[in-house]
């Protein structure tokens, strides 16, 4: 393996502020990987030289960073997946890919997705799925699967993607990788293409848990042109933590039993254990209603998404379909643009919505949305975290969920309800059941997001996970 890609984000950033790697090496050195890409893991790659105005004596160091798809990109295509938005060229930039920039991280690539972020595969990209690096027949999850592989193949040093139900931690989970979603609100959601404005959060993909501190932190404030957002109360620290003395951990059972491949719990027990030999206590506990996550979900998503996908219309962005008027214009150009998935959402979506609908509906699934941030609420009375397998199996083969919208729901039954409760999750590489990756989740409340990287170092030094064995 050649010397800089054996090093993560960190340390190749601080080998650059030492001098001791040349910006422009870096650069072109990740550039080439990601140009050389045969995972169909990017829809787009900078051919250009290392773009001068970074800054690299910032905390990223000049690191390249893959971006994905849906983050709106200053005449970068951003297509968020959809042939709809194809060639869409953004006048501006997301707030947290400018901050990443302000912070020293130059953008090499952007990261194939699921369209509009629906899905759990990486399938549903009009530009083609994405393979997973671990066995190239198999999915690399989604629907951020492309910033996932990437990071998985070194093709890029880190990524950021997005999470609404799991987005980011399911893929990491599949494809090996640290995988962290931040508190609602934490990071800005200005520029990131919308698919469910309640639940879409971004965070980051990296090798370990002190690169994802390093991204969290530099993505992480509030911004004037996101009224939900609000940063973190406090600055993001590296993570040093070796032990977990003190820590409770709480094991939910709906989380931990029926449905979870036996290799994946195998694979959990094994690292409970890890955690009682750092000095947690390690106890079983109920969050009642998070088995109804997915019923919520996959009624308050959709619902959001039918009403964020209504600009798409012809007029304002991307592809226009001819139409002999103009109602047959916008919806030639909706029939056209959108995948099946996405007009699933939106039938799903205006229906719930629809009057004599709503309450039994979206209004119930509000109810649900509730009393299952309060299962939660209830937990951190008695434990600091919850955790529980990030996806209850290991990636599976391209195509065996396509024709089954249901089984694929299914990869999101243990992170939705954190999504749901708008509180942070990491996924951390957990070993291997047959070969493939496995992920531990790491839930705490909202905002400790600090706590939750410390307990995670803790456990990644522990378990000693080496993924290099999937580099391209
Ligand atoms: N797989 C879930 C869905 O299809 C979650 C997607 C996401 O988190 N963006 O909606």
């Amino acid at each position: 393996m050649s010397d800089i890609l054996a090093l993560t984000a960190a340390q190749a950033a601080e080998r650059v502020h030492a001098g001791d790697l040349e910006r422009g090496e870096l650069w072109r050195f990740y550039r080439d990987r990601a140009r050389a890409d045969d995972l169909n893991a990017f829809t787009w790659v900078c051919d250009g030289d290392d773009p001068e105005a970074i800054d690299v004596s910032g905390p990223l160091g000049g690191v390249p960073i893959g971006i994905k798809d849906l983050f709106a990109t200053e005449g970068v295509p951003s297509q968020a997946g959809s042939k709809i938005l194809e060639g869409y060229k953004p006048p501006y930039t997301a707030t947290a890919v400018r901050r990443l920039m302000e912070a020293g991280a130059p953008v090499v690539a952007k990261t194939n997705q699921d369209e509009f972020a629906m899905g759990s595969s990486t399938e549903n990209s009009a530009y083609g799925p994405t393979l997973n690096p671990w066995d190239r027949a198999r999915v690399p999850g989604g629907s951020s699967g492309g910033s996932a592989a990437a990071v998985a193949a070194g093709t890029v040093p880190w990524s950021i993607g997005t999470d609404t139900g799991g987005s980011i931690r399911q893929p990491a989970a599949l494809c090996g990788i640290v995988g962290l979603k931040p508190t609602y609100g934490a990071i800005s959601r200005y520029g990131m293409i919308a698919f469910a404005s309640s639940l879409d959060q971004a965070g980051p993909f990296t090798r370990d848990t002190t690169d994802a501190a390093l991204l969290l932190g530099a993505m992480a404030a509030p911004d004037p042109c996101d009224s939900t957002s609000l940063g973190l109360p406090e600055p993001v620290r590296l993570p040093t933590a070796t032990d977990l003395k003190g820590i409770r951990l709480g094991v939910p059972e709906e989380l931990t039993g029926e449905g979870i491949e036996p290799g994946v719990l195998a694979a959990f027990n094994e690292t409970l254990d890890r955690a009682r030999e750092l000095g947690a206590t390690v106890e079983t506990m109920q969050l009642p209603h998070a088995p109804h996550g997915l019923s919520a979900y996959y009624l308050i998503a959709p619902a959001e998404c039918s009403s964020n996908l209504a600009r798409y219309d012809g007029v304002r962005y991307g592809m226009r379909a001819d139409g002999k008027d103009l109602l047959s214009m916008y919806t030639q150009t909706r029939e056209q643009g959108f995948g099946n998935e996405v007009k699933r959402r939106v039938l799903i979506g205006t229906y719930a919505l629809s009057s004599g609908y709503y309450d039994a509906y979206y209004g119930r699934a509000q109810k649900v949305r509730t009393l299952i941030a309060n299962d939660f609420k209830r937990a951190w009375e008695r434990f600091d975290f919850v955790v529980s397998p990030t996806a209850p199996g290991v990636a599976f083969e391209l195509g065996a969920k396509t024709a089954d919208p249901l089984a694929m729901y299914l990869n999101d039954f243990c992170t939705v309800p954190m999504s749901l409760a708008g509180i942070p999750a990491i996924s951390i590489p957990n070993g291997l059941s047959d070969g493939l990756p496995v992920g531990f989740q790491i839930a705490g409340p909202a905002f400790s997001e600090n706590r939750i990287l410390d307990a995670a170092h803790a456990l990644e030094q522990s378990i000693g996970f080496d993924g290099s064995s999937a580099y391209a």
